[in-house]
């Protein structure tokens, strides 16, 4: 157990990070909350970047690995204000649980980080090897990994902590995303006449068609299939008044597995459209991927196509299996498994090649919700798991007792 102090402590602080809404490109408050805990704690290093995410360091005595603890803090929109029975800004404490927007998705993950670090810290006198860092980043909700690149360019961790939820099992692997637009073009008429012209929707239709019928693909060791899901679809113009639609827009939520590439993740509904096309000269269409822009707090702009990739670790590497060791022996058992959602891991395990592993209290299915929460008793084990990936990896003097 962590001593009643600690965990009083630690309860405060996920309500404080609860307390302060911090929707996507509006994280400030939130970031100098927790400037102000780094600092309170003696972090080595409290920063924010030119995105604004915050990052803090602790360097141990000795030169070893850098390993990284990673958590968004924006969230999503707390909507439907009036069917929510806790307020979503109130960090109300009701029996077990702590109520608010962002307690699993994922502000109580990141209070326990903290913890856990800051702990480990004065608890081994800095007695241990490398460099422990934490991040709480900006603008991971709508997009997964992009304000992530300055932190990896800045850490160069050895091995990223991700602490979405995970019901306190060991996520080894991710699937990625991307989202997928294709784009007809046809001719304009009179709709009374529409053998003038040529329907930008009709065309889009068929290659749809085509698209749903591909086979998603399968991997071993990932938590859900390769899919394409239409997400969406706009014409042109619209309203479409006595008018046949010389465009049509139609967006793919694409699930990527490890190993999928932009040019991969294309090739066959290129194709797709090569053929028809060849067979129907009139039938013109594109497909790409949409492209994103956000701004950040600071007043940078992030700028990046929606493409995620996925990762995963094998569950015998070393480092999965000291953490996983580690926690096993306080008396958990948690699963290796993977997400089925995508992370800020898109870019750490993805883009980067960089180790990855993803430890989290709560369920996957209670972020975003009306009565968003958080068990209180989940909060405090995450965070001795949280201090058990610390004793494993960091190799301390003297291991910090989290019984
Ligand atoms: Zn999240």
């Amino acid at each position: 157990m962590l001593d009643m102090q600690t965990q009083a402590e630690l309860i405060a602080l996920c309500q404080d990070l609860l307390a302060i809404p911090s929707y996507s490109g509006a994280e400030k408050a939130v970031a100098d909350q927790i400037l102000l805990y780094m600092r309170a704690r003696d972090f080595d290093m409290a920063y924010t970047d030119e995105y604004g995410n915050v990052l803090g360091c602790i360097r141990g005595k000795r030169p070893g690995k850098r390993i990284l603890f990673d958590g968004h803090i924006d969230t999503v929109p707390a909507e439907n204000r009036s069917d929510w029975k806790h307020d979503p800004f109130g960090a109300e404490m009701d029996g077990s649980r702590i109520y608010g927007r962002g307690a699993t998705d994922m502000k109580g993950s990141v209070a326990a980080f903290l913890t856990a670090v800051s702990i480990f810290a004065q608890q081994t006198n800095r007695d241990f090897a490398g460099e422990i860092w934490v991040a709480g980043v900006v603008h991971e909700e709508c997009f997964e990994g992009i304000a992530a690149r300055k932190i990896s360019a800045a850490v160069k961790p050895d091995l990223v902590i991700i602490g979405e939820a995970s019901e306190m099992n060991l996520k080894c692997s991710q699937r990625g995303r991307a989202e997928v637009v294709l784009e007809t073009f046809g001719i304009p008429c009179h709709s009374s006449n529409p053998e003038k012209g040529v329907n930008a929707v009709y065309a889009a239709l068929q290659i749809i068609q085509r698209f749903c019928d591909l086979p998603p693909i399968e991997q071993e060791g990932m938590f859900g299939k390769g899919i394409l899901e239409l997400t969406d679809i706009q014409s042109a113009p619209y309203p479409g008044k006595s008018v046949v639609p010389h465009y049509c827009k139609a967006t793919f939520d694409r699930r990527l597995l490890v190993g999928e590439t932009r040019e991969s993740v294309l090739a066959p509904l290129q194709a797709i459209i090569d053929e028809l096309s060849a067979a129907d000269p009139t039938l013109k269409a594109q497909v790409s991927f949409a492209a994103g822009k956000e701004t950040c707090y600071t007043g940078a702009e992030i700028a990046a196509d929606r493409f995620f990739p996925a990762w995963r670790a094998d569950t015998d590497v070393p480092y999965v299996q000291a953490i996983y060791k580690a926690v096993r022996a306080m008396g958990y058992a948690p699963e290796l498994t993977g997400y089925s959602f995508c992370t800020n891991g898109s870019h750490y395990g993805g883009e980067a090649g960089i180790p990855c592993i993803g430890i989290g209290p709560s369920r996957e299915n209670l972020a975003h919700t009306v009565d968003e929460y958080i068990e209180i008793q989940e909060l405090i084990d995450i965070c001795r798991y949280d201090i058990a990936v610390c004793n494993a990896m960091m190799d301390p003097a003297a291991p910090v007792d989290v019984e």
